[in-house]
């Protein structure tokens, strides 16, 4: 990662908090922070070597190019009988006789003469000189039975139908996954088809956590009067997961200088990133920030945005080593938004990934939503089909400490920056949850 303290040519991040929102002087625009976040990081750059089928869901380290032609010869798309097209008459059907038939991973050994074809199967080879299959179900003849000759309907096919050409897929020589791809389901089948089963991806992200504050008592323990059980934690876990990190969850530090400081140490010496959260609201944040000016160069923002205004970010060194470093809101619906929106991009980026905006769906609000200008808000929503439109209506309670908003949301209604009150029927856009996979 880069070290902030030691670019002079580029401000401090303290400097760059100071440009501010047009509506709420104390405030920065999500979209001005993110951008901030995005310019101080520096990918991974270790490469590892990992079997194919370990390589879903890793960052490929290199682009990958195709050994091969794939399909590696022209061959049948459909079952059928193949021929040449220049046998068939321009004004007739055309009657060809039935010399063979080509099996998928059995080439046709013989050599055909004019006027004849073979019957062949998906996937099989076209013998030299064919160029044209017509459907099994275009000849009119039940499948299996046997035949010594076929009609061919007149214009049934066109030349060069039902055929795959070799290298129609990819060409040998051509990239077939760009470096930076997480790999998906479908990245494996299509290195397996050009027969590669070692692939090189980054090296995991190592990510750091825990949570901090003197209330907070872990699953197990008993709840204490005035305590809460660390769910940020878990949420978190949950998070970093998906995005592949090896993490380190380092539990629940207090509220106290010499354990956070010891904590934030460590972290930083084990860790390429730190997530914590807690304590960088206006009530913690001063004793937080004092350490921070020791550890390394972290600014202390107010975000535009609800929920989770405070937002801490940096990078911190211990014993030589740098790591990035998001303090988080607290509270847990604001510790999950502030993942999402700022910390997710970078770790990506940090990944080597190449990270696509999240894509917006439009949906209609099926209820009149309040929303003040001059803060992006981010309200958990449920969306659902109505009379073939996509309708979404915010979850009964948006408050920033109320979890259960977030499980029962299917998606999250992203109000921008500038937007007032939506009224009811108007567009908005939306974040869904989950995809396909
Ligand atoms: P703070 O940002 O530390 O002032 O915390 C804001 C609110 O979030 C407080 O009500 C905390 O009790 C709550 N909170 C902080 N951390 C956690 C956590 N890990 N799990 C659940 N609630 C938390
Ligand atoms: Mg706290």
């Amino acid at each position: 990662m880069t070290n902030l303290n030691a670019r002079p040519a580029k401000p401090s991040l303290s400097e760059l908090t100071s440009c501010l929102s047009d509506y709420d002087p104390h405030a920065m625009p999500v979209k001005q922070a993110q951008a901030i976040i995005h310019d101080c990081i520096t990918p991974v750059t270790a490469i590892e070597k990992v079997a194919l089928r370990s390589a879903l869901d890793r960052v490929l380290a290199s682009d990958i190019i195709s050994p091969i032609n794939v399909p590696a010869h022209d061959n049948s798309a459909m079952d059928g009988y193949a021929f040449n097209a220049v046998d068939l008459l321009p004004d007739a059907d055309t009657v060809l006789s039935v010399v063979g038939t080509a099996h998928a991973g059995r080439a046709y050994q013989g050599t055909l003469a004019r006027g004849q074809a073979i019957r062949i199967m998906t996937g099989a080879l076209m013998p030299d000189g064919l160029d044209t299959v017509i459907p099994q179900e275009f000849v009119n003849i039940p499948p299996g039975s046997p035949v010594d000759s076929i009609t061919v309907p007149l214009a049934a096919v066109k030349p060069g139908a039902n055929r795959r050409l070799a290298g129609e897929d990819l060409k040998a020589g051509s990239t077939a996954i760009g470096q930076g791809r997480i790999l998906r389901p479908a990245d494996l089948g299509l290195l397996a088809s050009l027969g590669i089963a070692e692939i090189p991806v980054r090296r995991r992200l190592r990510v750091a956590f825990f949570s901090t504050g003197d209330e907070l008592r872990s699953v197990g323990e008993v709840l204490d009067p005035g305590c809460v059980y660390d769910s940020n934690r878990y949420t978190l876990y949950g998070m970093l997961q998906r995005l592949g990190c090896d993490i380190i969850d380092m539990g629940v530090v207090g509220d106290d200088p010499q354990a956070l400081e010891n904590a934030f140490r460590s972290a930083c010496e084990n860790a390429d990133a730190i997530i914590t959260s807690g304590g960088v609201s206006v009530g913690d944040a001063d004793h937080t920030k004092q350490m921070m000016a020791q550890l390394g160069d972290v600014a202390f923002w107010k975000i535009g945005m609800r929920p989770g205004r405070p937002l801490a970010f940096g990078s911190i060194t211990s014993a030589g080593k740098q790591a990035l470093f998001f303090g988080l809101p607290g509270n847990p619906v604001a510790v999950m938004v502030s993942f999402y929106f700022f910390a997710r991009d970078a770790l990506l980026q940090m990944m080597g990934a190449q990270v696509a905006p999240l894509p917006l769906m439009r949906a209609t609000a099926a209820v009149g939503i309040r929303k003040r200008p001059g803060r992006t808000e981010y309200q958990r929503g449920i969306l659902s089909m109505n009379e073939g439109r996509w309708t979404v209506r915010p979850t009964a309670a948006q408050g920033s400490g109320i979890l259960r908003s977030m499980a029962e949301a299917n998606c999250m209604i992203v109000l921008a920056h500038e937007q007032a009150d939506v009224a009811s029927g108007d567009a908005v856009e939306v974040i869904l949850f989950d995809g396909l996979i």
